[in-house]
């Protein structure tokens, strides 16, 4: 450990450089293409393998050790924000309204350390390193991670532990946060379309008024969250999109809500999913509307970081100079990471970025949101580390 430490300080520029470029160049989920040509050819500079192309814009480099040992997988996710960037830097975006405001620019960088390091490192590895790079991880259902495995990112060769890290101004900097077992939620997102008769808003005993029953509908759905689900379990639900009418005096025919819906368990999930059905089909039928409700199929599934992996992964980053290695709590978020770790074991942990007397203080997915970059080779380091650990 102490050797990675001395090495990343020559490469401490680089790492920077390199976050800086794609931090001027955001490109938004599945376009990014300047992002993955930058990553390939970083890749094979350091003569690692490489795939563009993967499952969109991915990009999977291997470096080969020509042993048969473990393989070990590291990702890291490419994609910007629809957000315009409010940070006064020199290396500011340039793009208008697309910014890296979730630090993926810093994912980039950091993993690309972390092969420079493993490079240096190539006869301490049992078996060979994967570099995922995948796009879109901010689209939802639509993230990167799912086409890249079924375009064969996990196969040949066959991949044994995955490893990522994510960026977070929730936490001191240079702090790491780790928590075996399920650790972030399945998002499932809900449509419910309320259906009324639409007419005058004078009279609106001449109506089914779709409007008042979406605001019950609104209510209801927080007495599932309250009343119907274990107060034990995480769950949280949230209708975070209303639409309907089209004027002051209209009373219109439906109403659509959108929403989104948090757990960790399927048990939950499952009972939750039966109430929801029921508080608004029955809160509907009490003023004589109709409804329709709709989850999205395949959402992310939850983030299970493998436990007794998750105690080794924080034993090597307790053993980085300089650092702090936390238990996390769990998170109602969601990473399509997740998909990765379902195909083979492994740990999803954060790197804090906070640190209020550098201005490094407004949350991810803010227009505000800066990192110290300071703490960028520790996350190479502890990329590197992991792996190390795990190739044994
Ligand atoms: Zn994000
Ligand atoms: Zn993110």
């Amino acid at each position: 450990m102490p050797s990675l430490l001395e090495e990343v300080k020559r490469l401490e520029p680089r790492i920077i450089e390199i976050r800086r470029t794609i931090h001027q160049k955001p490109e938004l989920a599945y376009h990014e293409t300047a992002t993955g040509a930058l990553v390939a050819r970083e890749l094979r500079a350091l003569g690692i393998e490489v795939k563009t192309r993967v499952g969109g814009t991915g990009v999977v480099g291997v470096l080969r050790t020509g042993k048969k040992g473990r393989v070990v997988a590291l990702r890291a996710d490419m994609d910007a924000l629809p957000l315009q960037e409010n940070v006064d830097v020199e290396f500011r975006s340039k793009r208008k309204g697309v910014m890296h405001a979730c630090g993926h620019d810093t994912h980039v960088a950091m993993l690309l350390g972390a092969a420079m390091l493993l490079v240096k490192h190539r006869r301490d590895l049992s078996g060979d390193v994967k570099f995922l790079f995948q796009p879109a991880e901010e689209e939802g259902g639509r993230g990167g991670a799912k086409p890249m495995i079924e375009a064969g990112a996990m196969e040949d060769p066959h991949v044994d532990n995955v490893f990522g890290l994510h960026i977070s101004a929730d936490f001191p900097s240079g702090s790491f946060g780790v928590r075996g077992g399920p650790f972030m939620a399945r998002p499932d997102s809900l449509l419910i379309r309320v259906i009324g008769r639409g007419g005058h808003g004078a009279a609106p005993h001449k109506t089914v008024d779709p409007v008042y029953v979406a605001a019950q509908v609104t209510i209801a759905l927080q007495g599932v969250s309250s009343r119907m689900v274990n107060p034990i379990k995480p769950f949280v639900i949230s209708i975070c999109s209303i639409h309907g009418g089209t004027k002051d005096n209209i009373i219109p025919d439906e109403v659509v809500l959108e929403g989104t819906m948090r757990t960790l368990d399927s048990g939950t999930r499952d009972k939750a999913i039966r109430d929801i059905r029921q508080a608004v089909t029955s809160t509907c039928s009490a003023y004589g509307a109709r409804c329709e409700i709709e989850f999205k199929k395949d959402p992310y599934p939850v983030t299970y970081n493998d436990e007794r992996s998750a105690e080794r992964v924080m034993k090597v980053l307790k053993g980085i100079r300089g650092t702090r290695t936390r238990v996390m709590d769990q998170r109602l978020g969601a990473e399509d990471v997740s998909r990765f770790l379902r195909k083979a074991p492994g740990v999803f942990y954060y790197l804090g970025t906070n640190n209020p007397a550098k201005g490094c203080a407004a949350p991810n997915h803010s227009s505000r949101f800066k990192v110290d970059e300071d703490v960028l080779k520790y996350g190479s380091v502890s990329l590197a580390a992991v792996t190390l650990e795990f190739s044994r």
